[in-house]
């Protein structure tokens, strides 16, 4: 998957519609401290799914809306888009949507869908939110210390399988609940002989 394009709205600090191109190569984000470098790819890791607060450096969800200054009033909404190119070429865009107290909307191409889609999008193709492609500041440190349990999940989203656990999550839930259905039908029948 390439990244094309990040488009942020009302996303912490760019509380401005931001447009961010990404060239293939090298792209380099530079600027004083504070400017919001590290909330551009907050931008990102949200925008694929992330909802830990940790991982945005925030409280709760709704801590991703701009919060206003004392010139600004807050605003009640952040939507980030990234465009993207698949592995196979497609033009694929996301959209996330979060509304102050109504949680978060997300859309593939247009289209509304569930967050575990979003999920599977990226998790196919290795570059899910926690994947070890987005090293954020700290985190070095933080992969060479972590427990062979942790280090095998990011090999496993590296190698693009991690979407493989989610599908297999929801088979097994199928399956359990074929098999319930099963036995309540051969006790209905058995009322019936
Ligand atoms: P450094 O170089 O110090 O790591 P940076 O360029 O990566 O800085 P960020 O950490 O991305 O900067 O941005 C921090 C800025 O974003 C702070 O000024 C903070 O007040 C602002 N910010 C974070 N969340 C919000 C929000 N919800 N509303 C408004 N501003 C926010």
């Amino acid at each position: 998957m390439q990244f094309r394009k990040l488009k942020l709205s009302g996303f912490k600090s760019f509380v401005e519609p931001a447009e961010l191109r990404i060239e293939p190569g090298l792209t380099g984000v530079v600027g004083p401290n504070g400017c919001g470098k590290s909330n551009l790819l907050e931008a990102i890791r949200w925008v694929m799914g992330e909802n830990s607060p940790k991982s945005l450096r925030s409280g709760g969800m709704d801590d991703v809306i701009f919060a206003g200054t004392a010139q600004r009033p807050q605003r009640d909404f952040a939507e980030v888009v990234l465009d993207a190119y698949s592995a196979d070429g497609e033009e694929l865009q996301v959209t996330r949507r979060i509304e102050r107290g109504a949680g978060s909307a997300y859309r593939v191409n247009g289209r509304d869908v569930r967050a575990k889609d979003v999920a599977l999008v990226f998790a196919d193709a290795a570059t899910g939110a926690h994947s070890p492609a987005l090293v954020s500041q700290g985190k070095i440190a933080a992969v060479i210390a972590a427990k062979p349990t942790e280090r095998r999940m990011m090999l496993e989203e590296a190698a693009g399988i991690a979407g493989l656990h989610v599908r297999r999550r929801d088979a097994e839930g199928k399956l359990r609940q074929t098999e319930a259905n099963l036995a309540r039908l051969e006790d209905l029948m058995a009322g019936l002989d």
